[in-house]
């Protein structure tokens, strides 16, 4: 149990010409397999994750937006969740971990996803051993 040595997947990301991304995922045999035991269709379940995480994330970022053009009265002609969100500048990290980048609420925010993320990662792969160990 632990590491997580043994896991050879790999990926890529290529973002296109409209700034959506490819991503390419090739899982290893083992994580295939174990992703097999958590559901029957592992293409779709680390979809729905993306989709969550980006659903989360989207949310803070259009409160942010619609609080601001309020704030300012800059409410712009088509003012739909999507053109928001691809509207926001995401803030220049100059430094990593400066307190700078804690003053901006939609960073702190993003940051605490972040962090919590990285928890559920953590326990994810953690999880992903287990598995792996009751299945070999
Ligand atoms: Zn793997």
């Amino acid at each position: 149990m632990g590491s997580g040595d043994y896991l050879t997947c790999s990926s890529n990301i290529v973002v296109n010409k409209d700034l959506s991304a490819t991503v390419t995922l090739e899982l290893c045999k083992v994580c295939y397999k174990s992703m097999l035991t958590v559901t029957s269709d592992p293409r779709e379940w680390i979809e729905n994750v993306t989709h969550n995480r980006a659903r989360k994330a989207g949310d803070i970022i259009y409160k942010h937006e619609i609080d601001r053009h309020l704030e300012n009265g800059t409410t712009p002609p088509n003012p739909t969740k999507g053109n928001l969100i691809l509207e926001y500048e995401i803030p220049v990290v100059v430094e990593p971990s400066t307190d700078s980048v804690y003053d901006d609420p939609v960073a702190t925010e993003l940051q605490a996803e972040k962090e919590k993320t990285q928890q559920l990662e953590v326990r994810l792969s953690l999880l992903e051993s287990t598995l792996a160990s009751l299945i070999s």
